[in-house]
């Protein structure tokens, strides 16, 4: 018998990033990670000092990714040790750490510019707070789109005011809307970053929120597990009141994902469901050093068990 193929074009039972990305370019393409030395309103004060509750950004900055050295020389050597893996490819440079438009419209043109003309670059990816952007930003960026793939990473975090505010993240859900929605019909790949599992967040809350993502203009969607990392606001919160967490277990976080999943507009594209932060760094909660193809096999094996597949029950629920 052969597999079903699903609206997105194969048989994995959700539209997954990696056939996405690779129907979109006719070669390899790899993200590197540059930190441009940008900062986050929720730390220098202009919304909060300190961060977010859960926010350690020292987890996921490569060694190549430095902002003592230039955009130029952190995409050299980005390449340099990508080129030992693969022969042939182009790059996106990868805007990472902290709020990559908080700065002036002039000095984002700077070091965007720089990145796109380091050789073998054919566009961005720009991480960044919904409250990070404006018209003249979303403007220049859409002219930039005209040439080159440029992808804005959202960082929504939770669709709920009430989490929002919990966290100290400085901005509502609304602002992750207007910011969303001003940001589509530019040519600019939409993606948002999610957070499943934060305190006072309940299993229907968290479904409920593939309705209400649903609703946006978006492309991709990365989620991951609320992880507890060493030296955050969490962990001390977590060492005083674990109660308070909920923190998943792998099985019963793949359960909650495949109904997720299915609640889910299929045309939304699935780039990433788990964090991996060095086991070092992690508190909890520990999940053996799964990778993420044993992940991947894991939520494949349950989408199939229980016959789910992205947006089987999509507008079921929720009066849209
Ligand atoms: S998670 Fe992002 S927005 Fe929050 S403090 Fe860290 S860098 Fe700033």
């Amino acid at each position: 018998m052969h597999d079903r193929i699903y609206s997105w074009g194969h048989s994995k039972r959700y539209n997954d990033y990696s056939n996405y990305f690779k129907s979109k370019f006719d070669q390899r393409i790899q993200k590197i990670s540059v930190d441009a030395g940008f900062t986050c309103p929720n730390r220098n004060g202009t919304k909060a000092f300190g961060g977010c509750l859960f926010c350690d950004n020292k987890t996921f900055v490569p060694f190549y990714c430095s902002p003592d050295k230039s955009i130029t020389t952190q995409l050299h050597e980005g390449k340099e040790f990508f080129a030992k893996k693969y022969k042939t490819q182009k790059y996106l440079a990868y805007f990472q750490s902290y709020s990559n438009t908080f700065s002036s419209l002039d000095r984002l043109k700077v070091l965007y510019e720089e990145a796109l003309s380091v050789e073998g670059v054919v566009g961005l990816v720009i991480a960044t707070r919904p409250d990070c952007v404006n018209k003249a930003k979303l403007d220049y960026l859409e002219e930039l789109a005209k040439k080159y793939t440029i992808i804005l990473e959202y960082g929504v975090e939770s669709c709920y005011n009430e989490t929002l505010a919990l966290v100290n993240r400085g901005h509502t859900f609304e602002e992750s809307v207007k910011a969303i929605k001003g940001s589509a019909g530019r040519g600019i790949q939409i993606g948002v970053h999610m957070i499943v599992g934060f305190p006072g967040e309940d299993r229907e809350s968290i479904i409920d929120e593939a309705d209400i993502l649903s609703e946006l203009p978006i492309d991709t969607i990365k989620l991951h597990q609320l992880q507890i990392i060493k030296g955050t606001k969490f962990a001390k919160l977590y060492e005083k009141s674990p109660n308070m967490f909920n923190l998943y277990e792998v099985d019963e976080y793949i359960d909650l994902l495949a109904e997720f999943i299915e609640r889910l507009d299929p045309r939304i594209v699935l780039e990433r469901f788990i964090n991996q932060s060095p086991l070092d760094m992690l508190i909890a909660p520990k999940w053996g050093g799964l990778t993420n193809n044993e992940f991947s096999a894991k939520l494949d094996q349950k989408l199939k068990e229980w016959d789910v597949w992205q947006g089987k029950k999509f507008g079921t629920e929720r009066e849209i």
